[in-house]
Formats: C-alpha cells, structure tokens, sequence
C-alpha cells in the first residue's frame, strides 16, 4: 500500500489501528533533529528496521539479516514507511492480526551525521555516507539505493560499513547484541510482557 499524500505519515497511519496497536500514532515533528534508532522485529521473519531522522520524522529500512561489521557485506535493506519521532522509543508486542504483528526490541539508539560534503538530501539521490553515534552502531556506513526492477514495490538499498576503527566480523553486532538498550530484556521478556 502506497499512499501519495503531502502528509508524511499518510502510509504509516493507514497500515495501523491504533485501537489495537499500542505504537504511537505520532504526528511530524520538527526537523533539525539527528537521532537513529534501530528496533530488532521478529514479525512473521526476524528483522532489524534501521531508521534515521530526517525532516521530523524516521526514514525506514528494513534490513532481513541486520547490520553487519564487515566491510564486504551489504545488506539488504528495504525502504519502509516514514514513522513518526515517537517512535523512536517504542519496545513491546504488536498484536496478532495487526500490521507487523510480532515482538519489537528497542536494539539501538543514538545520532547520526552526514558525512563531511554530505547532508540528508543525498538519500533522494540514493547514496548517503554517514557516521553513527550509537550505543553498538559506530562509525562509517553507506545506504545505496539499488536500481529499480520491473514489479518492484518497494524500494531496495544496500546497507554496507565502512572500513574504519568500528569495522570486524559479520556477526559482530547481532551476534552478540541481544538485549534491549532501553530495558535490558531479551526478545523472550519482551514478547511475555516482563520487566
Ligand atoms: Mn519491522
């Protein structure tokens, strides 16, 4: 579903019922801001939405295999839904039946900036170097937006690390980050409503 509206959050509204959903419905907030956050989802297949604020609300990707430290990696990350800032500090379970039914861990949280001659706008020309100042994201990092196929829906970027003091091993980051950063709990806490 995609909604053509001047109203950034025109398609995040539409896909939720926030009867049901406890996310926030959220309106767009002021710009100038430069937070990211990145929620572990384990929806019908475990991911991790990356999300950047950008002009007040969180430019989305969703990244199947998450972030990965090693340099020659890219990773998959499919341009989701503008949320609202408020999301930024959502954790808990999106129930079965609504859109994204599953568990969501607030996995990382801090800002980010554009690298030196870059700045937000180079995201609609689809390559944006940029450095993360996260609790476990650090660093140097490249989204690139693959060229668009016949049937595509939805948007396909590339999400890769650069070569800098953060990079390692694939599995550096998902392998060994399996807590919340806003709570501490597991997935498993999370989905059984603990703590
Ligand atoms: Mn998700």
């Amino acid at each position: 579903m995609r909604t053509r509206s001047s109203d950034p959050l025109a398609a995040y509204w539409a896909k939720r019922d926030f009867t049901r959903t406890a996310e926030p419905k959220g309106r767009p907030g002021q710009s100038g801001g430069n937070r990211f956050v990145v929620h572990k989802h384990e929806a019908g297949r475990l991911h991790y939405d990356f999300r950047l604020e950008v002009d007040g609300v969180l430019k989305s990707w969703a990244v199947a295999r998450g972030p990965s430290l090693d340099p020659d990696d890219k990773r998959l990350a499919v341009r989701t839904e503008d949320h609202p800032l408020d999301y930024a500090d959502f954790e808990g379970t999106i129930p079965p039946g609504e859109y994204g039914a599953g568990t969501v861990m607030l996995w990382d949280t801090g800002t980010w900036a554009p690298a030196p001659g870059q700045s937000a706008r180079n995201l609609e020309e689809g390559h944006l170097h940029f450095t993360l100042h996260g609790k476990r994201m650090k660093g140097d990092w490249l989204l690139v937006r693959m060229k668009a196929r016949p049937g595509d829906r939805q948007e396909k970027w590339l999400l890769r690390k650069l070569d800098d003091a953060y990079a390692g091993v694939a599995g550096g980051l998902i392998d060994t980050c399996l807590t919340s950063v806003k709570t501490g709990r597991t997935m498993r806490e999370i989905a059984e409503g603990a703590g």
